[in-house]
């Protein structure tokens, strides 16, 4: 097996290829917002579906174990937050579309 070989890796949802890159990950924990930087990860190029190693999930397993501590933190990060207002169209013929955030995503790069 090549060197080249050994590092590919494909995506399971669509089988595209993946590539390595160095990403932001975001989770909650409760209702504090979480954001893990230098997260080495690999990224479809099909659907950008990210995959981490599991010796990455570990180590941010780990800080989740230790509740986050702040004191750990590099840095505190002031994010906007937004409500959508209710939709009142009440457009009957309405047709309800759903799509995931990555659909949109794309759909968004494309405008
Ligand atoms: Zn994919």
């Amino acid at each position: 097996m090549s060197a080249d070989e050994e590092h590919k890796h494909t995506c399971k949802y669509c089988d595209s290829d993946t590539k390595e890159d160095i990403v932001k990950m975001s989770l909650w924990e409760g209702e504090q917002l979480i954001v893990v930087e230098n997260v080495p990860a690999r990224i479809c190029e099909g659907c950008l579906e990210q995959f981490y190693d599991s010796n990455v999930l570990l180590r941010v397993d780990q800080l989740r174990g230790r509740a986050f501590p702040v004191e750990d933190a590099k840095r505190i990060m002031e994010v906007p937050v937004f409500s959508l207002p209710e939709d009142n169209s009440n457009d009957p013929e309405k047709k309800q579309d759903w799509q995931s955030r990555i659909d949109y995503d794309l759909f968004s790069d494309a405008l």
